[in-house]
């Protein structure tokens, strides 16, 4: 035990966690828990005390392999795509239900494995799950093609219309920061589109979305459509990548390994989409109401201890109100109690691991060294798990690398702006485009602004209005395709035309 620690012990796991930490590794393929072809295992640590707590299956190419040609043959012989669009609705309303059954169970699983606070996996990360299968649920029985009148033959000589029609088997890959929920963000609409899943966890965070296995044979959804592999990228997700019998990727993660599978899934034209990082900006015009948007400052970064794909990571405050901002950001960063996962007071739970630890350490590092100054946080508070204290930079230029690349932790840059033309400027300055937030009062400011930010979702006076029903990708090298909402299940799908002579 670290001595000099203001951290809290972890306190001691339910049961039911204790259960599911002892089952035996293994993955599931079409409908069953089965063993590797090979005994190679991944050891699982808890963040919150970097302690080896479980293992999971890292599965050989064999093994994904028997994952794809189930998925393969579940597609193909109509066992999900036959079945009527409600009885596929009734099924994912099924699941959706058994998840919310055990939202208790599965948020102390989740907290357990990645070191967020319980109190957001059970108050967001599990709702949000539920919220997503019920949505897109009912996209089943919605989902259309149109009927088009020619526009070059004689009217009522072509009879022409255009199928969607579901893509086929589609290999998900998702990341560590919402373990469940990118599974489910991912399978829901997969799922409601008629297509066969393979999709693999990041290796550090399987284990809720191995219970989500359970609940999905428990549901009824028919055996080898969803198929869970637990591996590493490089070998596991690199053949979900390049198998010939995929039709798509969907892949949430780093922009480092989005461009990697990109050219891997060109050999094969496989469909792709691509959730990757990002470097969002927070607007502060003068008008605001300072603590109340200070407090979505700090929330928009210390939330999820940082490791969010749209943390305001870039805070632009204009220059007449910067330093009572700062002052009220830092005396909220103060607030984020950081401590152990399933402590109840924990607000900043440790980041997902070691290496994760070392890499935000070494930005702060970085910063520092380049001639930023250290507001608040800018070290760990101590204890055997991977903490870091919500951290606030200031002095720092455009040209640093924690101004330009992604930390993905609870530190903030801070810079000041004079006008809209050159906060949009330096908004844009940087690689990504996922998001970005403007706080004013000001309509017109905030409209201007949200028409030259270069980002996937700008929101105005709140950090993070992402929902079920509203398109969620990013510009530039944030990637392409869209999650959630209509364009989030077209992108499960293949249009078709057909011209029929009459
Ligand atoms: P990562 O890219 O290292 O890993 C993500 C997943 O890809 C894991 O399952 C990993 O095993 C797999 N993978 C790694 N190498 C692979 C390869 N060569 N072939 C196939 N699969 C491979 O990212 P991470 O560190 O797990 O997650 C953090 C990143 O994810 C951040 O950059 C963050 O911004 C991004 N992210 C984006 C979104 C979004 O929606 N835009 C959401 C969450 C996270």
């Amino acid at each position: 035990m670290n001595e000099m620690t203001s951290i809290a012990p972890q306190p001691d796991y339910s049961e039911a966690a204790r259960k599911a930490l002892a089952r035996e590794a293994a993955l599931f393929i079409n409908g069953e828990w089965v063993r590797s072809t090979h005994d190679k295992l991944i050891p699982v640590y808890d963040p919150s005390t970097g302690r080896e707590i479980a293992s999971v299956v890292d599965a050989s190419v064999e093994d994904v392999d028997r994952a794809v040609a189930a998925a393969r043959t579940a597609f193909d012989d109509g066992r999900w795509t036959g079945l009527a669009p409600q009885q596929r609705e009734r099924l994912i309303h099924r699941l959706a239900d058994l998840l919310e059954a055990n939202i208790a169970d599965i948020a102390e699983l989740e907290s357990i494995d990645n070191g967020k606070p319980r109190s957001a996996s059970a108050g967001y990360d599990l709702p949000r799950s539920v919220a997503t299968l019920r949505y897109m649920a009912g996209w089943a029985t919605k989902l259309t093609g149109d009927h088009v009148e020619p526009a070059t033959f004689p009217t009522g000589s072509l009879h022409a219309y255009v199928r969607r029609e579901p893509i086929g088997v589609c290999a998900q890959i998702v990341p560590w920061n919402f373990p469940l929920m990118m599974a489910v963000q991912k399978i829901a609409p997969a799922l409601a589109a008629g297509c066969t899943i393979v999709l693999k966890p990041a290796e550090q965070t399987s284990l809720s979305v191995l219970r989500l296995a359970d609940l999905i044979a428990e549901a009824g959804i028919p055996a080898g459509v969803v198929n869970i592999v637990t591996g590493m990228g490089e070998t596991a997700g690199d053949r979900m990548v390049r198998h010939p019998d995929v039709d798509k990727v969907a892949f949430t993660g780093s922009t480092e390994v989005g461009k990697l599978i990109n050219r891997a899934a060109t050999d094969t034209l496989k469909r792709v989409t691509l959730e990757l990082g990002g470097k969002s900006p927070v607007i502060v015009l003068p008008d605001v109401d300072i603590s109340k948007t200070a407090a979505g400052a700090a929330r928009s970064i210390f939330a999820n201890s940082g490791q969010v794909c749209i943390a305001g990571s870039r805070l632009y405050a204009h220059r007449d109100i910067f330093d009572q901002l700062l002052e009220a950001v830092a005396e909220n960063a103060g607030k984020w109690k950081v401590g152990p996962s399933l402590a109840p007071d924990t607000m900043m739970g440790p980041l997902v691991s070691t290496e994760q630890h070392e890499r935000v350490l070494g930005y702060i590092e970085q910063g520092r060294k380049a001639g930023a100054t250290v507001l608040s946080g800018g070290d760990t508070p101590g204890g055997d798990g991977y903490f870091v204290n919500p951290t606030i930079l200031v002095d720092v230029k455009p040209e640093m690398s924690v101004v330009r690349e992604e930390i993905f932790g609870p530190v903030l840059t801070a810079q000041r702006f004079d006008d809209l033309d050159a906060v949009a400027k330096a908004a844009n300055d940087t690689t990504y485009g996922l998001a970005a937030s403007v706080w004013t009062r000001d309509v017109s400011a905030m409209h201007k602004l949200a028409a030259k930010l270069k980002a996937g979702m700008v929101w105005g006076n709140t950090n993070s209005a992402a929902d079920t029903s509203l398109p969620f990708g990013g510009f530039k090298q944030s990637g392409f395709g869209r999650e959630s909402g209509r364009y989030g299940i077209e992108g499960y799908t293949e249009l078709k035309t057909v011209a029929i002579a009459l």
